[in-house]
């Protein structure tokens, strides 16, 4: 958004500062005391929505409920102004757009996963045979994302985690939790209550994920629970709708959310032609996950997965108890995509071979084709190749790519995992 559009949507929110103290569970002493974002010291709040620690007490920061967001939150501005339109139900009337040239040069500091190559922010739907354990394996993911644990070798980045675990009592969750656990886990909100959609569903995973900035992913267990009435015979636009629905409300909050279904009875061949419903749930989200029991034992099980984000994989897994835990006994990933493979790994063995390197774009092809003549990449797609696969170079390779403006230029820098960051 422009500065324009963003000083008209400030002036929007300034009378709501008050608001986002009461409603972000921020110390907050009416009708004019506040804590300070920025130091910690008593603010003082004005009539006129802004907030000020004065500087002979404080640290002297000030201004309205944006800078109070951008401040409290860790949030750029622009982040800062969307968060709080959400939060207040103020319209962002101006289209915001980027030019293709603007997406290619950004760097994502966001990332796209909660567990990177797993689960990305966006609508996963997972499907499994009943009586395979699903509410179980919820529960361990929920945990393990919690506490920032990797999942079957992906590493998961920790957030708050949201579980709607719509089929069961606390009592059990009490149980299920201590086994799954062992008694301590980070923040999981659990609620064994909810809407069904378009009966107020939406309005409360909104409403909730206004406030709770640091859930990452929202598990609905069941969808089948959250669905009106009669939905099953829906067909496929209904399906595709309901999805929608959801998938918009992830995509707004940047969550994962992460939808629980059951297979259909008939067997097939493509564990994806398993998915109970139309092909109409599995259309509109991002990735989706089958589990289905392996034949070669009671405890054992196989996970295909396929999407937009994901690579197509498939993980035979072991259920244990005690401790309970879902091991990895054998994983395909498909590769990825081979027109950048050899770009990829060349620059990996360049920067393996150095450890570490910092230098413009240009220098940087130059040196890759000096390293193998028939390298050919303009500096300006090295940088977007670069871009693009930050994430899976890190996992693959495990190396880190950063670039920075230093004056005019624009620096890059590969670090191999071992090497201190220069
Ligand atoms: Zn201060």
């Amino acid at each position: 958004m422009d500065k324009e559009a963003a000083s008209k949507l400030r002036e929007q929110l300034r009378p709501h500062l008050k608001d986002f103290l009461r409603n972000g569970n921020v110390d907050f002493y009416p009708p004019a005391l506040t804590v300070c974002p920025h130091c910690g010291g008593q603010a003082g709040l004005n009539e006129d929505g802004t907030w000020l620690c004065p500087k002979l007490t404080g640290c002297g920061a000030g201004g309205d409920v944006v800078d109070y967001a951008m401040e409290n939150l860790r949030m750029p501005e622009n982040e800062a102004i969307r968060f709080l339109c959400r939060m207040f139900g103020i319209r962002i009337t101006e289209l915001d757009y980027v030019t293709s040239d603007e997406v290619m040069d950004m760097e994502f500091h966001d990332p796209v996963f909660v567990v990177d190559g797993l689960l990305s922010k966006g609508l996963t739907l997972f499907a499994g045979t009943s009586k395979i354990g699903k509410s179980w394996l919820a529960l361990w993911l929920a945990h393990r994302i919690s506490t920032g644990q990797s999942i079957w070798g992906f590493a998961s980045r920790p957030c708050e985690v949201m579980y709607l675990c719509l089929e069961d009592t606390l009592d059990r969750l009490q149980r299920r939790l201590i086994e799954v656990t062992g008694g301590e886990t980070g923040t999981i909100y659990l609620a064994t209550d909810a809407e069904i959609m378009g009966n107020g569903l939406e309005e409360q995973l909104i409403g909730f994920l206004s406030t709770h900035p640091k859930v990452g992913i929202v598990i609905i267990d069941t969808l089948q629970k959250i669905r009106e009435l009669g939905s099953e015979k829906a067909g496929y636009a209904g399906d595709y709708n309901a999805m929608t629905r959801l998938k918009g409300i992830a995509d707004r909050f940047g969550v994962t959310l992460l939808a629980i279904h059951h297979t259909r009875k008939a067997k097939s061949n493509d564990p994806f032609q398993m998915v109970s419903g139309t092909t109409g749930l599995m259309g509109c989200a991002d990735n989706t996950f089958v589990m289905l029991k392996d034949n070669r034992a009671e405890n054992r099980t196989k996970l295909f997965g396929t999407g937009r984000d994901i690579r197509d994989m498939e993980l035979s897994l072991c259920f244990q108890k005690n401790p309970m835990d879902w091991v990895l006994e054998d994983c395909t990933v498909g590769g990825f995509r081979p027109s950048r493979d050899r770009e990829l790994s060349q620059i990996a063995a360049f920067i393996l071979e150095r450890q570490a390197w910092e230098g413009t774009a240009t220098e940087l092809a130059e040196a890759l084709t000096a390293q193998d003549a028939e390298f050919d990449v303009k500096p300006n797609a090295l940088v977007r190749i670069l871009n693009a696969n930050a994430s899976l170079l890190a996992e693959h390779y495990g190396f880190q790519f950063s670039a920075k403006r230093v004056a005019n230029t624009k620096l890059l820098r590969l670090t191999a995992g071992e090497a201190e960051a220069i």
